[in-house]
């Protein structure tokens, strides 16, 4: 593994930071207080590619790596997080429409969803089943060459704007657990779907979070993802990526912060000196960009072994999510006490980077979910061996 970006990662940070500070960051405020879901801005971002990173170039993606996907995901988030949070769910669900998707649905979308011009959502949690989503109860069952599906998800991010919905859906028996799981793509407007209020939120508030009810809706079984059974192994492998994407989205929102403070310590005057002056301000600072850099590394280790299929990928991806996301947050929160009183009004963008990281140590596993990945790996015998 090379610590150093090559020319072509340089070249990727480059298109992402310059689309992030012409697109994003000087809208990113109205996004969040007028709750715009900048579907536009989205689709310019298909155009430069953002839309299909790691979707494979067959289907029309960049076909790129999880590290170089996580260098452009972190420029994103550094222009508005909520947004780029939203573009790396997308680019989750399209990797797995694009993996397992059979020829038609293929042809029928990923054209479209790698350039931004369809969006899709990943619907994975229920009301009754968030961490243990090996419980879901939504179900499908056969009839014919369909599938009727009746249940319900929560908290879905896109959900009433996106095109595709990525669900995973009980095909099995109800005590049948995650064997029982299978994964479907069904377009969003198939009869029997509902959906409920956009929530309203702390953060993530450029893009819509909501219910959304499955009453007899029919899919077409050709819309299965993989086979029968293999759903629960599929939303965890979409999840592997995903976690990299968000703990990327965390290390773009710390640094974006770190970046206003170390201006801001500067400009600042108090007792006829600079914040910058101040050793006991300049040692928080440098933990922060300690902190950051380490969680950095991390991430990139992991969206490294992840590109290279290493067994313990899925234990590495959960370690750097739980790292990446509750560093992110403790420097944005670190941001907000460095800025005194300006930090925390909505003038300044801190209190909002803050806000929209906080869901980062939820979602995709809520941290304690990563520990307990992490915990059930790392007490196998010889595991210390493996993780290290
Ligand atoms: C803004 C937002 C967007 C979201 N987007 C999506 C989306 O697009 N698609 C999707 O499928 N889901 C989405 N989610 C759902 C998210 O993934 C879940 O909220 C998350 O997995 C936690 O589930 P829960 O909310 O039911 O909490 P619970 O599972 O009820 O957990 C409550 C608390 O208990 C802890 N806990 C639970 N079990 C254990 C255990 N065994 N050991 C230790 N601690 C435990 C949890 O860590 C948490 O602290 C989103 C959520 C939010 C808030």
């Amino acid at each position: 593994m090379d610590f150093n970006l090559s020319e072509e990662q340089l070249a990727f940070q480059g298109a992402a930071r310059a689309f992030a500070a012409g697109e994003m960051t000087p809208h990113a405020a109205e996004w969040d207080e007028k709750k715009i879901f900048p579907k536009d801005v989205i689709a310019k971002a298909g155009e430069m590619g953002f839309c299909g990173l790691y979707s494979p170039e067959d289907v029309g993606g960049m076909g790129l790596s999880r590290v170089d996907s996580s260098i452009i995901l972190e420029e994103l988030a550094a222009g508005c997080t909520s947004t780029a949070a939203y573009i790396s769910i997308h680019n989750m669900a399209t990797w797995m429409t694009a993996t397992w998707g059979t020829d038609a649905v293929k042809e029928t979308w990923c054209g479209d969803l790698v350039t931004g011009q369809k969006l899709a959502s990943y619907c994975l949690t229920e009301p009754g089943a968030g961490s243990d989503a090996g419980s879901l109860r939504t179900s499908a069952k056969k009839d014919g060459d369909s599938y009727i599906i009746n249940g319900s998800k929560m908290f879905i991010s896109g959900a009433g704007e996106t095109d595709l919905l990525v669900v995973m859906v009980r095909t099995g028996t109800v005590d049948s657990g995650p064997k029982g799981i299978s994964a479907f793509a069904i377009p969003s407007d198939t009869d029997g779907i509902n959906y409920g209020k956009n929530e309203d939120k702390m953060g993530w508030n450029s893009q819509p979070t909501r219910a959304i009810s499955f009453e007899n809706a029919r899919v077409s079984a050709d819309h299965l993802l993989g086979v029968e059974g293999e759903g629960f192994k599929i939303a965890m492998k979409g999840l592997d990526g995903g976690r990299i994407n968000i703990a990327s989205c965390s290390i773009g929102a710390a640094q974006a912060c770190i970046n206003h403070t170390q201006a801001y310590m500067k400009e600042r005057s108090q007792f006829g000196k600079p914040l910058a002056a101040f050793q006991a301000l300049q040692f928080k600072l440098a933990d922060m960009v300690t902190e950051l850099v380490a969680a950095r590394t991390m991430v990139h280790l992991a969206a490294f072994k992840l590109d290279e299929n290493d067994a313990d990928k899925t234990t590495y991806c959960a370690m750097a999510k739980r790292f990446a996301t509750d560093i992110g947050f403790d420097v944005c929160n670190n941001a907000i006490q460095l800025h005194g009183g300006y930090g925390y009004i909505r003038e300044y963008p801190i209190e909002r980077f803050q806000r929209d990281a906080r869901v980062h140590q939820i979602l995709e596993g809520t941290n304690e979910i990563m520990r307990l990945v992490t915990a059930r790996r790392i007490l196998e015998d010889g595991a210390t061996d493996a993780i290290r």
